[in-house]
């Protein structure tokens, strides 16, 4: 069994930003938006300001009350797509509960061109219709993009296999399908009403688990040799525990990404290349 070590690749992948960013006069800038206290989304910020830090960029934290209005919060957005200084803008989710309704206008009124998230809809669109060197080149969210440039790295081949991708969400589930479709996998996009789930994993050569439930996806229901991804984040009485059961899963897969050390590093990299692939754009 190979780990897939997320922390060695984002080290990599950093690295190589730093490198081309000493070489620039003007640097490439990511404004960051914080709503609010929540400890989860300020641990993830600050990840964030130290990648920023190390590979050279121009970076601002922007930090507002959780008590901060739908038209303030918009204001702050339409600043930033105006500062020719930043070339991303991030808006750090979940938002405060009173701003909650006002997600998906935040993702609509970010410039498309400083979408670093790749949420807004003309970047999904472009994701959805791109070809293999288009999924490349766009800004495509960092998670799925992440999962996909771990197992580059590691050589692994997609063309022809099965890949079964727990969950279906906009953030990882879709995109994450969508990539791994331009790469020539066949793919299997599962969810929550999906019959015999453990017969579907047992059939997979590669299984993204990105449920949001610790331990979900069970040991006995990988194939022997397969390429397990475990996106999962969930905090237990235990540590942080991902979607997948290690233990039992490293014994049958063939590369296992660890929680944490996996996906989660490779997040913070990509939002990194992100960043220059937009800044590349800009000129
Ligand atoms: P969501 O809650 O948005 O989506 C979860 C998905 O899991 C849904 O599509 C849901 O199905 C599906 N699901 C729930 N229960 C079952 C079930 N019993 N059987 C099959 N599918 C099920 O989560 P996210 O995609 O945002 O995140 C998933 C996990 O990844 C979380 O732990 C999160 O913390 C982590 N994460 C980690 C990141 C990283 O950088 N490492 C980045 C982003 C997320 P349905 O649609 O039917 O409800």
């Amino acid at each position: 069994m190979t780990l897939l070590d997320g922390k060695a690749v984002q080290q990599t992948v950093l690295e190589r930003i730093k490198e081309t960013v000493e070489g620039m006069s003007e640097k490439p800038g990511l404004a960051v938006v914080l709503v609010g206290e929540d400890p989860a989304s300020q641990v993830y910020v600050a990840n964030k300001e130290k990648a920023c830090t190390k590979v050279g960029f121009y970076s601002e934290k922007i930090e507002l009350p959780a008590t901060t209005t739908r038209e303030e919060l918009l204001a702050v957005i339409d600043r930033l797509n105006r500062d020719t200084k930043i070339h991303g803008i991030l808006c750090q989710f979940p938002l405060p509960q009173s701003l909650k309704e006002v997600e998906d206008e935040v993702i609509r009124r970010i410039d498309p061109r400083k979408d670093v998230d790749g949420f807004h809809p003309v970047n999904v669109g472009e994701l959805a219709t791109c070809t293999r060197d288009a999924c490349r080149t766009g800004l495509i969210p960092c998670t799925p993009k992440g999962i996909m440039v771990l197992m580059q790295e590691y050589g692994i081949e997609l063309a022809g296999k099965h890949a079964v991708v727990v969950g279906r969400s906009n953030l990882v589930g879709k995109p994450v399908s969508l990539l791994l479709l331009a790469e020539d996998a066949t793919v299997t996009m599962t969810h929550s009403k999906t019959n015999n789930l453990a017969q579907v994993i047992q059939m997979a050569d590669v299984v993204v688990a990105a449920v949001g439930k610790p331990e979900f996806v069970k040991g006995e229901w990988i194939k022997p040799g397969a390429v397990v991804i475990d996106v999962g984040i969930n905090r237990t009485d235990h540590g942080l525990v991902g979607d997948v059961e290690y233990e039992a899963a490293k014994e049958k897969a063939a590369f296992i990404t660890p929680v944490p050390g996996g996906v989660g590093p490779m997040t913070i990299a990509m939002l990194m290349d992100n960043v220059m692939k937009a800044f590349g754009r800009s000129k």
